[in-house]
């Protein structure tokens, strides 16, 4: 796979039309500049690869459009050193731009085929996050707990197990709701029982998959 001048043009029109709708952390647009999402994509989209679009990328899945992951990557406030637990590795792009940006990424992938698939690329770009095959609704509890927790599936509802594994003060960007649309929410853990929740509209994500009896 090959990083060409053609691809890095292609990324600086993404990254000016993020900003155009609002993406302003300059940190956040630097690592859409330096993670290549062309290879996070089967060969018959590459030359699509840096329009706003969602693509197919196997077992019914899609990768996100870049506004929502750059959308949910600002909720996250992230820190560089922070540890972050991901819910849907799937192409594995976020999980990239969540590591470009310095954090200690922990993701987690339900489906084998895109939990394989999604290794292998990740392989190749030399960033280092801890990638499970494994069910989001129990999250990890061996490596909590987790500064940031960010859920890239529509979850049906909160998974008790991932505010669990909040720190205090952490904060959790979920998007919420059983149907096609969910309502993307921000979530601070202020004390072991006290969270605020924030509401930032409507998003389209595929569902979150059933717990594991
Ligand atoms: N962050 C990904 C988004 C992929 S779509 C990207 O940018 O490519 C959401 C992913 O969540 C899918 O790969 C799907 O298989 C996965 N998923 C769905 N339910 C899950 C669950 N219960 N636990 C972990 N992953 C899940």
């Amino acid at each position: 796979m090959q990083d060409t001048y053609k691809h890095k043009g292609l990324r600086k029109q993404l990254i000016d039309e993020l900003r155009q709708k609002g993406i302003s952390d300059e940190n956040i647009l630097d690592a859409f500049n330096e993670v290549p999402r062309h290879y996070f994509l089967d060969l018959a989209f590459e030359q699509q690869a840096y329009s706003n679009q969602a693509f197919q990328i196997g077992a019914g899945q899609t990768i996100s459009h870049p506004y929502t992951v750059a959308f949910q990557t600002q909720l996250l406030n992230l820190k560089r050193g922070e540890k972050v637990l991901e819910i849907g590795t799937g192409s594995g792009f976020q999980t990239c731009i969540l590591c470009q940006l310095g954090a200690k990424v922990y993701s987690i992938e339900r489906q084998r085929e895109l939990f394989i698939k999604s290794n292998a690329i990740i392989k190749k770009l030399k960033l280092n996050p801890e990638l499970f095959y494994g069910d989001g609704y129990k999250g990890r509890p061996f490596n909590a707990p987790f500064d940031k927790i960010l859920v890239t599936c529509g979850a049906p509802f909160i998974p008790q197990a991932l505010t669990e594994q909040l720190k205090i003060g952490g904060i959790l960007v979920i998007p919420l709701g059983a149907g096609n649309v969910q309502e993307m929410q921000r979530i601070t853990k202020i004390s072991e029982t006290e969270f605020k929740t924030e509401n930032f509209g409507d998003f389209s994500f595929v569902p979150m998959l059933e717990r594991t009896k």
